[in-house]
């Protein structure tokens, strides 16, 4: 028993990028194993799913036609009969909301631990994984000291699988015990949009929780359009009802890379540095010089940024 199996993610129609990515971290683990690397691919339009997750050095795709989005119950089974089936040693899943709500599940099914958040793995001696500790201050290593275990894996963290395999691909017929699966999918709400769209800006001024207060979003403004920018946020000013859901950027909101990202009173938290790392050029202005978001920024303004803010907005304004 060495192969891997990897359980796909989809919504709403499209496979999400996280899917290729969980490809590229099992290939890394089967091939640490010696073993063959599978995909499971679960409700929804399987075949043309299982089509598009057919990439270089995917040995087996599991289609398992059942429903359209995904449900915990039925995830949770398939998985689990799947695993057993292939004989999985390792199975993967991304460190998302779907895949943080069966994992858990999953791995109670299956008796095996389950680590969540992998940001890389090592199999020089055995399994372990890497974990960012105290918001990505650190890093903790898991050494696994078990035969099988269950994996979830940051998204954005290994590269999306690309070019055309040769898997076979094969329908997967699970035994559903209906009685287990206690949610359904009824529909989609849309969160509430505005007329901008923050992940096609070339250039982004994004604010955080160091602007204090709503009233000093105009300041951010007022430099977004001295300088041709468009304003976006990290989430607490998105939670705070300040500025709209659309412009959030991080994990939990929008994936941005624009030419150039400015970053004011942001911390750099890895939810939030999630969505705007493939930014071209990172400029942060933060009067704290050991915020994670100079770990990451390419120009940094060690200053307050209400003294800061306005300066630059005369300057770009003349
Ligand atoms: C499941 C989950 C998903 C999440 N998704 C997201 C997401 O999508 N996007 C996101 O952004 N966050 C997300 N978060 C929240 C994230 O963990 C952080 O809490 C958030 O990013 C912090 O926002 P911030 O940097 O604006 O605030 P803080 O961390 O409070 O940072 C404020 C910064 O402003 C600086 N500052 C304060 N005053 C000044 C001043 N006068 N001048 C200059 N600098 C100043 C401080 O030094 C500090 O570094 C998520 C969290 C979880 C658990």
């Amino acid at each position: 028993m060495s192969d891997v199996l990897v359980v796909a993610e989809h919504r709403r129609g499209e496979l999400r990028d996280v899917s290729y990515e969980l490809l590229t971290a099992g290939k890394e683990l089967a091939d640490a194993t010696d073993g063959e690397l599978h995909a499971a691919v679960i409700s929804g339009p399987v075949e043309e799913y299982a089509d598009k997750l057919d990439r270089p050095g995917v040995d087996q795709i599991h289609a398992v036609e059942n429903g359209e989005e995904f449900n915990h119950g039925i995830y949770t089974q398939v998985a689990a009969q799947l695993a057993n089936a292939v004989d999985a040693q390792y199975i993967l899943a991304g460190n998302t909301v779907n895949g943080l709500d069966f994992a858990p599940a999953l791995a109670e099914r299956l008796g095996l631990p389950l680590v969540t958040d992998a940001v890389d793995i090592e199999t020089d001696d055995g399994l372990s994984v890497v974990r960012e500790l105290y918001g990505g201050k650190t890093e903790g290593t898991v050494d696994i000291d078990s035969e099988r275990a269950l994996l979830t894996i940051r998204p954005g963290e290994w590269p999306e699988a690309d070019g055309t395999g040769d898997a076979a691909i094969e329908p997967f017929e699970a035994d559903i015990d209906e009685s287990a699966v206690r949610s359904t999918v009824t529909g989609f709400e849309e969160v509430r949009t505005g007329d901008v769209d923050i992940s096609d800006a070339d250039v982004l001024v994004s604010v955080g929780r160091g602007i204090e207060d709503e009233e000093n979003i105009e300041l951010i403004e007022e430099l977004a359009d001295a300088i041709g920018a468009t304003v976006s946020a990290s989430r607490p000013i998105v939670d705070n009802g300040w500025l709209p859901p659309d412009r959030q950027v991080g994990q939990s909101g929008k994936k941005v890379s624009p030419d150039i990202y400015i970053a004011i009173g942001i911390s750099g938290a890895v939810q939030h540095v999630a969505g705007m790392k493939g930014s071209e050029t990172i400029i942060a202005i933060n009067d704290d010089p050991s915020a994670p978001i100079y770990d990451i920024a390419d120009y940094g303004i060690v200053d307050d940024l209400f003294d800061v803010v306005p300066a630059l907005t005369e300057q770009f304004g003349e």
